[in-house]
């Protein structure tokens, strides 16, 4: 089996329309790039950051301006098409009620927790860059690994988005000069103690970092804690469907990861890794 779950059928350019991209010709082209990378369980899962909704979450000036699609609408597209449906909901601390509430309105298959911000700064947006408010690498990587532990251990959440991505500025950032696994650890630990799935993601490969999220050590933390995984390429494109995805499994191959994690219905089963490159045969992907 092979997955891609952390998909946007949206670009996140600012400036267009849900009725460009919520459309069954956009669908079906990402129906038909899964058909082709082999991947047999696709899911969609928008920034709710992009929704109207989300603004009874929380009042960042970035979400105040993106804030514009109705969430109904889309969970009512999705749910016409053969696609999962999924939402990408960032963990915001101390709005666990809100983010439930919102949650629970809606009939997901899974919800996927992303840590973007600590506290109001962005890890990976620079126009409200942690990095200039910051400086310390190592407190930077401190604050994003105990958020994505909080986060982890919320219960809100299925699965968590691209692990590491404070390395996602690659070398245009300073890196920490403590041990990264001393970083990860409060976070595997919560990973553990949650039962939460761990992201693996293609799309730290398009990104100035150029690698797999999460990092090797990190995945290999996790293997020992007895974590559950999922596999996504986090695609704004139907280009991007399966990304990189002959690496990925490589490395989850050489981690020890032997099966993935595929939802429904926000139930979890594990189904074995499946090969990359090879074409759908399936029904399950239309
Ligand atoms: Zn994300
Ligand atoms: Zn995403």
């Amino acid at each position: 089996m092979l997955t891609d779950y952390h998909v946007h059928l949206r670009p996140d350019e600012p400036g267009t329309e849900p009725s460009e991209y919520f459309t069954p010709e956009n669908v079906e082209r990402y129906l038909a790039a899964a058909r082709e990378a082999g991947i047999q369980e696709l899911g969609v899962s928008e920034h709710v950051h992009r929704f109207r909704r989300s603004l009874d979450v929380w009042d960042h000036p970035f979400w105040l301006e993106s804030a514009r699609d109705d969430l109904d609408a889309y969970a009512e597209f999705v749910r016409e098409t053969p696609l999962r449906l999924g939402i990408e909901m960032d963990y915001v601390p101390g709005r666990e009620d809100r983010i439930a509430n919102l949650l629970e309105s809606y009939d997901f298959d899974y919800v996927i927790g992303s840590v973007h911000y600590v506290r109001d700064r962005a890890v990976d947006h620079d126009v409200w860059d942690i990095w200039e408010s910051i400086g310390d690498p190592d407190r930077v990587w401190e604050l994003y690994f105990t958020t994505l532990a909080e986060a982890a251990r919320s219960g809100l959440y299925d699965v968590l988005a691209h692990p590491d991505l404070v390395k996602v500025w690659g070398p245009e950032r300073p890196r920490p000069q403590r041990d990264p696994r001393l970083h990860y650890e409060p976070a595997v630990e919560a990973i553990a103690e949650s039962g939460i799935a761990v992201e693996v993601s293609t799309a730290g490969l398009r990104k100035p970092v150029r690698e797999l999220y999460p990092s090797r050590e990190f995945a290999e933390m996790c293997v020992e804690a007895g974590a559950a995984f999922s596999l996504s390429s986090d695609a704004h494109v139907p280009e991007h469907i399966g990304f990189a995805y002959d690496r990925a499994v490589d490395a989850m191959n050489e981690w020890g990861v032997r099966e993935v994690a595929v939802f429904e219905g926000r139930s979890r089963r594990l189904e074995p890794l499946g090969r990359a490159g090879a074409k759908a045969d399936t029904e399950r992907v239309g």
